[in-house]
């Protein structure tokens, strides 16, 4: 499958890496919009939340469970924000799940 994230995780394609068990992987986005930005991703191909259905949501859990843990790793205890883009309108431009986690700095709200 053409699918820069699956590359990624298969290693054909470097990476930053973060965090990976089993069922995640996670890295630092090539493109950082905070002095921390983490991409958790599934290694299992969903294309978006829109693809997120009974039979693969337990992975989607378990991001949460990582990202928390990652939080309490790179001393976030001032606050982070998680966000997924889902489609063109929010400017999904990988086509593969990801949660961006990002911290370091304060954001505004609401985003864009
Ligand atoms: P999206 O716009 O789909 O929500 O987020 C995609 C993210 O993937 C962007 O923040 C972009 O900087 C990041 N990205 C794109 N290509 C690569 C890559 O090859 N390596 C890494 N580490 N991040 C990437
Ligand atoms: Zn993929």
């Amino acid at each position: 499958m053409d699918c820069l994230f699956c590359k990624i995780i298969a290693g054909e394609i470097p990476s930053s890496k973060v965090y990976e068990d089993d069922m995640v992987y996670a890295f630092n986005d090539i493109d950082p919009q905070a002095p921390v930005h983490i991409l958790i991703i599934p290694k299992e191909h969903i294309a978006s939340v829109n693809e997120v259905n009974e039979s693969n949501s337990a992975v989607v859990a378990h991001i949460f469970e990582v990202a928390a843990k990652l939080a309490k790793e790179k001393g976030l205890e001032d606050g982070y924000r998680i966000v997924t883009n889902i489609g063109d309108d929010a400017g999904q431009t990988v086509k593969h799940l990801h949660f961006h986690m990002m911290g370091g700095r304060s954001f505004g709200w609401p985003a864009g």
